[in-house]
C-alpha cells in the first residue's frame, strides 16, 4: 500500500520505515512532489496533525498520513508541547532546544534549593518525570482517522549519545532508566516510542480494513 508519509525530516522517515515494514510504500513530501512546509499554527498536537496531512492531501490526492509530536515536562507545567520544535524560537536548532530546556530545569532546581530551609539532607530536587506524545492523522480515501502513541520518562540531566533525533539526548524513557534514547539502538527506541506506538496502531487499523 502507498502512502505519503507528511514530513521532510529523514530520521522520522527511516523510523516509519522500519516500523510499518515492507507492506506500506512510504514515499516523504518531497518523494510526493512536495516541497513547501506548512505552518503549523494548531494549537494542539491535533490541530497540526491535521494541518499537515491536509495539506498533502490537498496537494497530491494520495493516502498520507502526518504526525505531530510535543514533549511534555512536568515542571514545565507542560511545556514546551505544541511548541517542542521552536522552543529556543523560530529556526533554532535542536541542540539550542535541549540546552534550553535543561538550562531551564537547572534553574527551577536552584530556586527551589535555595528556598529550602529543612534538613539538609532532605534538600528536594525537582522532578524531571516528562513524556513525548504522538498525535498521527491519517486521510484514507479522503477520510480521517487518528492515532496517539506515548512514550514516559524524564530528561537526563546532561546530553548523551548520538543516536535518534531531536531531543534524544536528553531524553531517558522509564523501559530503559539507565541511558537516553540517543543511546538506544533504533529497533529498540521503535518498540516503545510514541510514534513507535501510534505508527503500529495505525499499520494494525490499516490491516484490518484491508
Ligand atoms: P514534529 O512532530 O516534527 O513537529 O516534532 C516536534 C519536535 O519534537 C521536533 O523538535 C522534533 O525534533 C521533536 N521530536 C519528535 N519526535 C522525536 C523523537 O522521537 N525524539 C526526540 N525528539 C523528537
Amino acid at each position: 500500500m502507498k502512502l505519503v508519509f507528511a514530513t521532510g525530516n529523514k530520521g522520522k522517515l527511516r523510523e516509519a520505515g522500519e516500523i510499518l515494514g515492507s507492506e506500506f510504500e512510504l514515499l516523504s513530501s518531497a518523494q510526493a512532489g512536495i516541497t513547501e512546509d506548512v505552518e503549523e499554527t494548531g494549537l494542539t498536537l491535533e490541530e497540526n496533525s491535521i494541518l499537515k496531512a491536509e495539506f498533502i492531501y490537498s496537494r497530491t490526492g494520495l493516502d498520507c498520513f502526518a504526525d505531530d509530536t510535543g514533549l511534555e515536562v512536568d515542571a514545565l507545567g507542560g511545556a514546551p508541547g505544541v511548541f517542542t520544535a521552536r522552543y529556543a524560537g523560530e529556526g533554532c536548532c535542536f541542540d539550542d532546544n535541549m540546552n534550553k530546556l535543561l538550562a531551564e530545569l537547572a534553574a527551577l532546581d536552584e530556586a527551589t534549593k535555595a528556598g529550602f530551609t529543612g534538613e539538609p539532607s532532605a534538600v528536594p530536587s525537582v522532578p524531571r518525570t516528562a513524556r513525548f506524545r504522538s498525535v498521527v492523522t491519517l486521510i484514507l480515501n479522503g477520510e480521517k482517522h487518528f492515532f496517539e502513541g506515548v512514550m514516559e520518562g524524564r530528561i537526563a540531566l546532561q546530553k548523551a549519545g548520538c543516536g535518534g533525533f531531536g531531543y534524544d539526548p536528553v531524553f531517558i524513557a522509564d523501559a530503559y532508566p539507565d541511558r537516553t534514547v540517543a543511546e538506544l539502538p533504533e529497533d529498540v527506541k521503535n518498540a516503545i516510542s510514541h510514534r513507535g506506538q501510534a505508527l503500529r496502531a495505525m499499520a494494525a487499523w490499516l490491516k484490518s480494513e484491508a
